[in-house]
C-alpha cells in the first residue's frame, strides 16, 4: 500500500494535534464508489461541489473496508449546519448544541456533521451537569485534524474523500482494521471518564467484528464499569439495543460478562446469575440471544419487549423462592413483573410501549401453560401470541418440563379452524382427567 504522509497541506489547520497523516489513494483500497449509497453520494457531491470538504466517515468507511454492507453513511464536513441547510431542500438540522443536519431521502436519511473542534461536546448533549472529568464546554467546530481525535476508536476514525477517492488516516486505523483490533484513541482512562458508553461500544464492536480488544483498551473496563451508572438510563437502553439488534447479541453479552457489565446494566438478573437462583437461566438466556441473532440473520423484525422480558424472566422466576413457573399465576407474574421493572427503570429506562408488550409475554405465560377449549383457542389471535408461543418454546427447551405444552402450540399453528377447535376440546377432556387423577401433584421445577 502506498502511503504518503503530508505535514500541513492546504487543509490541515494551524493547531494540529498530531503531524501525521496517511493518504492511501483510490488505487490502493477498496472503497468503491459501486458500494457507496446513491443518497449519500449525492450529499457528499452537492457539498464537493459548492467548495466544501466533504468526506464519508466512521463505520461505514470501516465496513467498507471490511467487505461489510454499512447500516449507515455518515458525513463530515466542514461546512457549517445553515451552510448545509441552504445547499438541501430535505435537510433537517438536529440537536441543540451541537448541530447535525439529517439529509432525509424518505425513510433514508445521511447524516452530515460539521467537523467537531477540539472542546467540542462529546455524543451525548443531553449530559449538562456531566462531571468526574466530562467534557462540558460548548461546540466548537473545528478541522478534520481535530474532528479525528475526538472519535472513539482507530478503526472509527478513517474519512474517504469524495474530492480524489483517497483514505485519509491519522490514527493507523487501517492497520487495526487489517490486526482486527479494537483501539481508543488517546488515554483509554481519559477517554472512557468523558464517555462511559464508550465502554459499551468497544464490546459491540469486539462483539459484531470479531475484533479483539487492544489489552490498554481492554483493561480500563473492569474497573470503570461502575461509571456507566451515571448516563442517562434513556441512552443505556438506546446503546444496549445496538449491542443487542447488531447481530451479534450472543457474542455481546458474553463481553458484558467477561468484563463484569451485566451487574450496571441488569443489576437483578446478574445477581441471579451470580448466584445460580435460576438452574437453566443461561441456557434459556442464550437460545433468547442465539434465536435474536437468527433472526436479524434472517432479516425477519426482532423487538426489544422479547429480549428485555427474557433478561428480566431470571429475577421474576427467582423471586417465588421455590415456587415453580407452572403454578404462578398471572396475578402473581404481573406483581414479580412489576416488583423488578421499578428498580430495572433505574438502570435502563424502558419505554412504556416496550414494558407494556413485556407484561404481555409475560402474563401470557401462565396462559399458555394452562388454558385449554375455547380460552385456548382464543389465545391464538392475541396481539403477542407470537412473542409469547416463542419465548414458551424457548422455555421449553431450556428448561424441559414444557416442552409438551410447547410441541402442543406448535401443531395448533398449522391446522385448520375445524381442527383447532377439537384439539383444544382434546386438551380440555385430557385436563379435566389429569386434574381428577393427580390432584394437588404438580411438577416441582421453577421453568
Ligand atoms: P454502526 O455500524 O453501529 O453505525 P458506527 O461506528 O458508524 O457504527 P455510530 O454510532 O453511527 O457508529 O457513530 C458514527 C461515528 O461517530 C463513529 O464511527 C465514531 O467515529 C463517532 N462516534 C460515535 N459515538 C462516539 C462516542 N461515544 N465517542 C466518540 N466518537 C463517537
Ligand atoms: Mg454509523
Amino acid at each position: 500500500m502506498a502511503v504518503s504522509l503530508h505535514f500541513g497541506s492546504q487543509w490541515l489547520s494551524s493547531s494540529i494535534l498530531s503531524n501525521q497523516v496517511s493518504i492511501i489513494a483510490r488505487p490502493d483500497h477498496i472503497v468503491s464508489r459501486a458500494d457507496i449509497h446513491e443518497n449519500a453520494l449525492k450529499v457528499l457531491y452537492r457539498l464537493h461541489n459548492a467548495g466544501f470538504r466533504s468526506l464519508l466517515v466512521g463505520g461505514c468507511v470501516r465496513d467498507l473496508l471490511l467487505n461489510r454492507h454499512p447500516k449507515d453513511f455518515d458525513v463530515a464536513t466542514d461546512a457549517h449546519p445553515e451552510q448545509i441547510k441552504s445547499l438541501f431542500d430535505n435537510c433537517r438540522l438536529i440537536g441543540r448544541r451541537f448541530r447535525l443536519a439529517h439529509i432525509l431521502f424518505g425513510r433514508d436519511v445521511v447524516e452530515v456533521a460539521t467537523f467537531r473542534g477540539k472542546d467540542a461536546e462529546p455524543e451525548d448533549d443531553s449530559r449538562l451537569n456531566a462531571k468526574n472529568g466530562r467534557l462540558l464546554r460548548d461546540n466548537v467546530y473545528g478541522c478534520i485534524d481535530e474532528d479525528v481525535w475526538r472519535r472513539d476508536f482507530t478503526v472509527n476514525a478513517l474519512y474517504y474523500n469524495i474530492a480524489d477517492f483517497s483514505l485519509i488516516d491519522y490514527t493507523a486505523g487501517i492497520q487495526d482494521i487489517r490486526d482486527r483490533i479494537i483501539r481508543l484513541i488517546g488515554d483509554p482512562q481519559q477517554r472512557y471518564r468523558e464517555d462511559p458508553v464508550r465502554m459499551l461500544r468497544a464490546l459491540r464492536f469486539a462483539a459484531k467484528l470479531q475484533f479483539t480488544i487492544e489489552p490498554k483498551t481492554a483493561e480500563p473496563i473492569y474497573k470503570m464499569g461502575k461509571l456507566l451508572c451515571d448516563i442517562p438510563p434513556a441512552r443505556l437502553f438506546d446503546e444496549l439495543l445496538k449491542l443487542f439488534h447488531g447481530g451479534a447479541a450472543r457474542a455481546s453479552f458474553a463481553l458484558l460478562e467477561q468484563y463484569g457489565l451485566m451487574k450496571h446494566l441488569f443489576p437483578a438478573t446478574d445477581k441471579c446469575l451470580q448466584q445460580q437462583a435460576v438452574p437453566y437461566a443461561q441456557d434459556f438466556l442464550s437460545r433468547v440471544l442465539d434465536n435474536t441473532d437468527q433472526r436479524i440473520a434472517e432479516g425477519k423484525s426482532v423487538t426489544p419487549a422479547f429480549l428485555f422480558s427474557a433478561f428480566l424472566w431470571i429475577p421474576i422466576i427467582a423471586n417465588f423462592n421455590g415456587k415453580t413457573a407452572q403454578r404462578m399465576n398471572v396475578l402473581e407474574i404481573q406483581k414479580a413483573g412489576s416488583r423488578v421493572l421499578a428498580p430495572q427503570q433505574k438502570a435502563t429506562a424502558i419505554p412504556r410501549r416496550v414494558t407494556s408488550m413485556m407484561r404481555e409475554i409475560w402474563t401470557l405465560q401462565p396462559r399458555l401453560q394452562r388454558y385449554t377449549g375455547r380460552r385456548a383457542l382464543q389465545l391464538l389471535s392475541h396481539p403477542r401470541f407470537r412473542a409469547a408461543f416463542d419465548f414458551l418454546v424457548l422455555r421449553a427447551q431450556a428448561g424441559g418440563e414444557l416442552q409438551e405444552r410447547a410441541q402442543w402450540w406448535t401443531e395448533i399453528q398449522s391446522k385448520a379452524p375445524e381442527e383447532q377447535a377439537q384439539m383444544a376440546r382434546q386438551l380440555e377432556g385430557k385436563s379435566h382427567r389429569r386434574g381428577r387423577r393427580s390432584s394437588g401433584k404438580r411438577i416441582n421445577r421453577a421453568q
